[in-house]
């Protein structure tokens, strides 16, 4: 690890790090230490990283913002891929925004609004990045970012080559999309449409309130669990009578019973047994069993 971390440190303008617990990177609080952690900043350190780790027969995993992400205790045996630099950058054009992968989605549904241009008010309070939103497919309101796809960018670490491609090569639905653990969403169009400010403002303000009143505000990893076909995973985890269950520091949310907060030091295993018990629990109860939203990571 040491002779790799140095060469591609020697190699790439960002940052190579060592041993870096994954815990700071994710919005749960949860996950010990990546062996390495590698910021590439443009589309060429990117390949240089990832044919190096390749090379070497070091597994990598991309990293957004860590908001849908389980990191185990046990951390990762393998290099996390943070994107920065250039894919951090974003420019509005017309009614198209071209969004490096790096972008946090807030921040793009806020310029969007200060030009007005419409279309990404459902996105105001999910947190991530843009690349994240597009291999979740995230959404809310009856909208998500697939809706908007004009086109992306995504580089395959396996023919080091980037492709561009249309929506409908993605596969997107419901929380989900085509796009591999070897694939690395670089950018993405979005298309919007004009409207007043004013009005843009006031949508995401309501989708604000909402999640204000809806959401717990104690670290967690958004929905665990997806909503089953015609079923609402909160719902029948509440009606299951497990809202507000605590297995060590992982509790089931009193305010929302498809989030599990870490309200005190929780343990990557105490989430994953509460996961667990869930999943039974709904299973007995209603028949139902629930497929989980958010990815693990050094399970
Ligand atoms: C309080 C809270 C509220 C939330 N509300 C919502 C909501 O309303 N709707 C919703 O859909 N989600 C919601 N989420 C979940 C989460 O915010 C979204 O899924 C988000 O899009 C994930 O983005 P990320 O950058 O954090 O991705 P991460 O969690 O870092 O990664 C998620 C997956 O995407 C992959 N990935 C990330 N970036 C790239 C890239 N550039 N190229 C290739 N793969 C990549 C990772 O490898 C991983 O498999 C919520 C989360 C929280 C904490």
């Amino acid at each position: 690890m040491e002779k790799i971390a140095r060469e591609i440190a020697a190699k790439i303008t960002g940052p190579v790090k060592r041993s870096v617990p994954l815990k700071n990177y994710t919005s749960i609080k949860i996950g010990g230490p990546a062996d390495l952690f590698i910021e590439p900043q443009n589309i060429s350190e990117l390949a240089y990283v990832t044919a190096s780790l390749q090379k070497a027969g070091i597994p990598c995993f991309i990293l957004g913002s860590g908001t849908n992400l389980l990191v185990h205790d046990r951390g990762y045996r393998g290099a996390v891929i943070r994107l920065g630099g250039e894919f951090k950058k974003y420019c509005f054009t017309g009614l198209q925004v071209v969004a490096g992968a790096a972008v946090p989605l807030p921040l793009l549904v806020g310029e969007a609004c200060r030009r007005g241009l419409s279309g990404l008010e459902f996105a105001a309070g999910i947190p991530g990045t843009t690349g994240g939103a597009l291999v979740m497919n995230a959404g809310a309101h009856g909208s998500s970012l697939g809706d908007l796809l004009v086109k992306a960018e995504i580089f395959s670490c396996s023919s080091q080559e980037v492709h561009t491609y249309l929506p409908e090569e993605l596969e997107l639905s419901y929380r989900k999309s085509s796009i591999l653990p070897g694939q690395v969403v670089c950018s993405v169009t979005l298309q919007l449409e004009k409207r007043a400010m004013a009005e843009i403002s006031a949508v995401c303000e309501e989708f604000l309130q909402y999640r204000k009143i809806r959401q717990p505000l104690q670290p967690s990893a958004g929905s665990i669990f997806k909503n089953p076909p015609g079923g609402i995973a909160g719902r029948l985890i509440e009606n299951a009578g497990l809202k507000g269950c605590r297995l060590g520091g992982a509790m089931v949310s009193d305010v929302h019973a498809n989030f599990i907060v870490n309200f005190r030091q929780a343990s990557s295993e105490d989430v994953a047994k509460l996961i667990d018990m869930v999943r039974t629990e709904v299973a007995k109860k209603f028949g139902i069993k629930l497929e989980l939203e958010v990815r693990l990571l050094g399970y």
